[in-house]
């Protein structure tokens, strides 16, 4: 996952990305960049961490110019590096381009292997940079064109944006996977990963980008393109389970009012006799509150989480997430001792997490903990950029429901049926990818059997 921002026409472009940024960053906290376009050349400023570890006053005074994108990164394809932390900036003959991106190009090694027989030499191990490439080797007058001529080569999940000495362009992939949405900004355009940096910057919501769609905003001008391909929507419906920020409106749905539907079907479907729900901060909180709500029963913040350290998934090391996970929770005693508890929480995925909550909420005294997932079992890898492992990992994949209620240790476990899923949220059902829950990929990467993060070789930096 990845947050990007860009916008147009603002003599304070780059402090307005760095904002939106700043809004963005719990969709990735690996790697932070920026580029501004200063009437004369591209100026980056890039970093390992997250925004304020990379961008002060002074690095923002570098980025002159009233063009701008941002990009906040957590690796699903390639190395967690500096040489891919993004945004990518290269010379072409059209000129200079800087681009940023979200999603996971599922034909990237394929691409890339072409590109590279024919003389491309590559500057990263990211799947994005295969998108320059494919530019540079078919330049045009007008370099929107070139950009749709790419975008054609490339399959699966982009939500992107370029910024040219000419103009700032956004699009979104043919399937939707990734969202994308336009804002205004006291007349200029902007675009963000996510609605809540526009609350941030005072900007209004002005629509999500169609899937297929590449809008180009030069000045406050803006023109609307269609890629020539066509496809069946596929909004990732993960994103409004878990990754997005609850104040964010995704995909026509407001991504807290979904996970309140979430909670309180889940409440209908598995039921428990309990004293009370506690949520597993922070990903568990809107569900936990429509579970509390449609039940009856009281919601109680039993669990305490340190806000200082970043979310336990978003570092791909196995032994940090480990880690993380103990540093990051605590429960209230006096709330759950001695009490029947209702643990949401919005997903299991390698099932390292659940055990030691429920252990956790044991010690601090339940009498028992009835775990509840607000999502069907995670039983298939993700292809189009939610980094999750491979499907031996996925505990879900190899056990039954009953088997996982045992390895977690929880006195009884009930997931959210799909029919539950897709009721909580308004699109139909045919507008969305749930490939994580039933494996009926929209579409299918050129070598199935590869992790996202192993796409390409990892490099050292
Ligand atoms: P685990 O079952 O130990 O793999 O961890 C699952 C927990 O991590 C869930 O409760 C989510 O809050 C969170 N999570 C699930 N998927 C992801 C992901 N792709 N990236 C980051 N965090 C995730």
């Amino acid at each position: 996952m990845c947050g990007i921002f860009g916008i147009e026409g603002h003599v304070d472009a780059a402090n307005f990305t760095y904002l939106g940024l700043y809004a963005l960053q719990h969709r990735g906290q690996e790697s932070s960049g920026i580029v501004s376009w200063d009437g004369e050349r591209m100026q980056v400023e890039r970093g390992m961490g997250a925004i304020a570890d990379v961008f002060g006053e002074e690095t923002l005074e570098r980025l002159a110019g009233e063009r701008a994108l941002g990009h906040t990164r957590y690796s699903t394809a390639g190395a967690s590096a500096i040489h891919n932390a993004q945004p990518i900036v290269v010379n072409t003959s059209m000129g200079p381009v800087a681009i940023v991106h979200n999603g996971n190009l599922v034909n990237a090694a394929n691409e890339r292997r072409r590109l590279e027989h024919s003389g491309s030499i590559f500057q990263t191990s990211s799947d994005t940079e295969v998108v320059l490439h494919l530019m540079a080797c078919n330049p045009r007058q007008d370099l929107v064109d070139s950009l749709m001529l790419a975008l054609q080569r490339v399959r699966g999940a982009y939500s992107l944006i370029v910024v040219t000495p000419d103009e700032l362009i956004a699009a979104r992939d043919p399937h939707g996977f990734r969202p994308l949405t336009l804002g205004d900004l006291d007349g200029k355009p902007c675009f963000a990963s996510e609605s809540c940096a526009f609350d941030l910057l005072g900007a209004r919501a002005v629509r999500d980008l169609e899937p297929g769609e590449v809008v180009v905003a030069r000045n406050a001008n803006l023109e609307s393109h269609r890629l020539a391909v066509h496809r069946q929507p596929a909004s990732c419906l993960f994103e409004l389970v878990y990754f997005a920020r609850p104040d964010s409106s995704l995909f026509g749905d407001s991504v807290s009012e979904a996970r309140l539907a979430m909670g309180a079907r889940l409440a209908r479907e598995a039921p428990a006799d309990a004293d009370c729900v506690v949520p597993v901060p922070d990903s568990g909180l809107f569900s936990a509150l429509g579970y509390s709500r449609e039940s009856g029963l009281p919601l109680e913040f039993g669990l305490i989480r340190n806000h200082y350290v970043g979310r336990t998934f978003i570092e791909p090391k196995q032994s940090i997430r480990d880690f993380g996970v103990k540093v990051k929770l605590n429960p209230v005693r006096p709330l759950i001792e001695g009490r029947r508890v209702v643990l949401v929480d919005d997903s299991i995925v390698r099932g390292t997490t659940s055990p030691k909550i429920v252990r956790m909420v044991r010690a601090a005294g339940a009498r028992e903990v009835h775990l509840r997932i607000s999502c069907p079992p995670t039983v298939s890898p993700c292809y189009y950029g939610i980094d999750m492992p491979t499907r031996d990992e996925l505990i879900a994949a190899n056990n039954s429901v009953d088997e996982i209620c045992e390895l977690v240790g929880a006195d009884s476990l009930a997931y959210l049926s799909l029919d539950g899923l897709y009721d909580s949220v308004s699109n139909e059902r045919g507008g969305y990818c749930a490939a994580c829950w039933t494996g009926d990929y929209p579409e299918v990467p050129a070598d199935h059997d590869r992790r996202q993060v192993e796409l390409f070789p990892r490099q050292e930096a």
